[in-house]
């Protein structure tokens, strides 16, 4: 989460200046595929009526490259003062990782990237990145519920972690879909003939939802005691 100082924007006018939380700048830059390291170039927040959406605008620099990039923001739906950069580039949000996912799995969103640049062009193993993200997604979720176990956690199979892991059961169910499928993507013949990558990448997605549903769950229940 980084901190910047943005123009505040009604009706098309600035009215004033108002320092924000901004979250999921943790991105690939779009050059170079650099994954982290986006810097806050420029932001613009947008107050409007309430019952329209309240969106902002944002540029980011990659230090590696140069390159500048748009970004849209969305007003926190926990928090006003925290923005979340929902796009880059008019790329789709699933590129963008909620940064408690980032908690949970430091390595997990770069390799998710990996997995989306290689379908962009077109490689057929893509599949198997995605598998393997879905891989350390789970494995570290596992170890952030039961961290005394994690050299065994890292060594079994994935489905073993699954089944004696992961106690939210619509959790284990989208995670087990999940891997069936990754596993369709490594095998010579496939199993789920009508299910294909496009099923893999809807289930790691859910995944990363329930994920987060627990996260913030747990959070608000905290935060009420
Ligand atoms: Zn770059």
């Amino acid at each position: 989460m980084k901190r910047a100082t943005l123009d505040v924007f009604h009706q098309g006018e600035q009215v004033s200046t108002q320092t924000f939380s901004i979250q999921n700048t943790k991105a690939t830059c779009t050059q170079c595929k650099t994954f982290g390291s986006l810097e806050i170039v420029y932001g613009r927040f947008n107050t409007s009526s309430a019952l329209e959406e309240e969106f902002g605008k944002i540029v980011l620099s990659c230090p590696e490259c140069d390159t500048w990039m748009n970004g849209i923001l969305h007003q926190s739906w926990s928090n006003q003062e925290t923005l979340e950069v929902i796009e880059i580039n008019g790329s789709e949000k699933e590129a963008i990782m909620d940064e408690e996912i980032l908690k949970i799995s430091p390595e997990f969103p770069e390799i998710f990237n990996e997995a989306r640049e290689m379908e962009r062009q077109g490689f057929k193993n893509a599949g198997i990145v995605y598998r393997k993200s879905l891989e350390y997604l789970i494995k570290d979720y596992a170890i952030s519920k039961a961290p005394s176990e994690s050299g065994k956690i890292k060594s079994s199979p994935l489905a073993a972690v699954i089944k004696q892991h992961i106690s939210l059961e619509l959790l284990r169910e989208c995670a087990e879909g999940a891997t069936w499928l990754g596993n369709d993507e490594t095998h010579y013949q496939r199993k789920h003939e009508s299910m294909d990558i496009e099923d893999l990448k809807k289930l790691i997605n859910l995944t990363i939802h329930v994920i987060l549903a627990e996260v913030y769950a747990v959070m608000y229940k905290d935060r009420m005691r």
